[in-house]
């Protein structure tokens, strides 16, 4: 029996656990602890120090996933330096003297089924690769419907009449997403989910903010790497458009390129790595469509989004739209950001009210 685990990232332990116990059901799934300051510490500790954030987040919770018994980490490299993130997460893991295995399913972005297959392998050589597909297949429909869900959540949780209705109904939805067995019994909970969330009473006054996150991928999607800006948005009242999630990031991103490329032709001609090609267009979709600001974020040293911040800020100075920058390390002081947020909202409303 292994001992696997893999790191956090907002509520995508939820399809990911269910994956991998349904495909390695003798071998035992740790769930990586919530992520805390304490995280961050160990990450930091043992980081370079001028590595992006998402690398100490994600060395740090594999360090606490160790230390709760994991054998095996299973790690995903992205479109940018992530690529080679594992590699040296894995170097400084052994120089800690920390026995473990690291997984590297997607290298410098890309995978192939094949290449999943042979390192799924590496796991547990008895693994059936027919039950892989299904449980795959039922995996990547929860995290569409959850992704589905949490952008009409976005929308509407500053409006709740009831404080509260849109969080517990989340929680709900989730603890039977992960009880789930079948196909069949995950599309009944969605539908039903969905029904009740749409049920949910709120009050959308038609001069309300709506404000555009755009940025880099883990910082949008883990909220405590951004300190739970979305909820911190919802509390004054604010619509929310976010793009990015684990869907967008697997299944629409590849297609969705040259059709951002080509709505902003004026503005970038190659790729940017990450998600920095995407958020020019995304700022500039903003702008055109009635969002009274955008809020990008970003971890530091995070070199795509460094490359994409004057465009931006070229945009929203060409459609006179307010921006508003984030750059989150280790060391960000939560009191600076309300600060910022405050005098943000503020503005905003003002420019509203003339
Ligand atoms: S997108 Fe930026 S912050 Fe995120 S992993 Fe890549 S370089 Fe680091």
């Amino acid at each position: 029996m292994t001992k696997i685990a893999f790191p956090q990232m907002g509520d995508y332990y939820i399809p990911a656990t269910f994956l991998l116990s349904h495909i390695f059901p003798k071998d035992e799934i740790i769930k990586a602890p919530k992520i805390t300051s304490k995280t961050i510490e160990l990450g930091t500790e043992h980081s370079p120090e001028f590595v992006c954030t998402p690398f100490k987040y994600t060395l740090g919770t594999m360090i606490e996933c160790i230390e709760k018994g994991a054998e095996t980490l299973i790690q995903m490299g992205g479109g940018c330096r992530y690529g080679y993130y594992a590699e040296l997460q894995e170097k400084i893991l052994k120089d800690l003297d920390y026995n473990c295995k690291i997984i590297n399913l997607v290298t410098e972005g890309t995978t192939s089924l094949k290449r999943i297959n042979k390192l799924l392998k590496q796991i547990n050589p008895k693994y059936s690769k027919i039950k892989a597909l299904y449980y795959g297949f039922i995996t990547i429909k929860m995290v569409k419907y959850m992704d589905e869900i949490d952008d009409y959540i976005r929308e509407n949780i500053g409006f709740e009449i009831e404080k509260g209705s849109f969080e517990s109904l989340k929680e709900e939805m989730l603890i039977t997403f992960s009880h789930v067995n079948t196909y069949r019994q995950l599309y009944r909970a969605y539908k039903r989910y969905l029904k009740k969330f749409h049920k949910i009473k709120v009050h959308k006054p038609d001069n309300r903010l709506k404000i555009g996150i755009i940025g880099e991928l883990y910082t949008i999607m883990e909220p405590f790497s951004n300190y739970f800006l979305e909820k911190e948005l919802a509390k004054h009242h604010i619509e929310i458009k976010r793009f990015t999630n684990v869907h967008y990031l697997l299944f629409e991103k590849a297609h969705k390129y040259k059709k951002y490329k080509k709505y902003s032709k004026e503005y970038f001609t190659y790729s940017m790595g990450a998600d920095a090609s995407d958020n020019i267009a995304r700022c500039k979709y903003l702008c055109e469509n009635d969002y009274d600001g955008i809020i990008h974020i970003k971890s530091s040293f995070c070199t795509p989004e460094i490359g994409a911040m004057p465009i931006i800020n070229k945009i929203a100075d060409i459609y006179q739209k307010p921006v508003l920058f984030f750059s989150f390390d280790s060391a960000t002081s939560e009191t600076g950001i309300q600060t910022r947020l405050e005098a943000f909202y503020d503005m905003l409303e003002m420019r509203k009210d003339k």
